[in-house]
């Protein structure tokens, strides 16, 4: 698995749930960053908001250390939201976002959010 890099499956785990939002984890599995997809049970607007299934991210974390947690917007506005924002430092762990069309990511460190 040494070709093997987590955003290739990202990017197609965000065009599956497309005009949803995607969610998942980057999970150290053996020192290998593997994408953990999990799904978003947002009760509103899944095109619009995500909240990661409980039991997806508990299933990861006994699968690895979760270094990080990935969404997509599928609108392509590669920007994190206020929500975005408050739920990175909140959670204290780096968010990730993913744009599949343009190949993109963006990262959100919880240290760079001020409130
Ligand atoms: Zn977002």
């Amino acid at each position: 698995m040494n070709n093997y890099i987590w955003s290739d499956e990202a990017f197609n785990h965000a065009k599956e749930c497309y005009p949803q939002e995607c969610c998942g984890l980057i999970l150290d599995i053996e020192g290998t960053h593997t994408y953990w997809k999990c799904k978003n049970i947002s009760g509103l607007y899944k095109e619009k908001s995500f909240v990661i299934d409980p039991i997806d991210y508990a299933n990861g974390e006994d699968q690895g250390e979760v270094l990080g947690i990935v969404h997509s917007h599928p609108d392509g506005e590669m920007g994190f939201s206020y929500t975005d924002r408050l739920s990175c430092k909140y959670l204290d762990i780096p968010f990730y976002l993913v744009e599949p069309d343009s190949q993109s990511i963006i990262v959100l460190y919880p240290s760079e959010v001020n409130d």
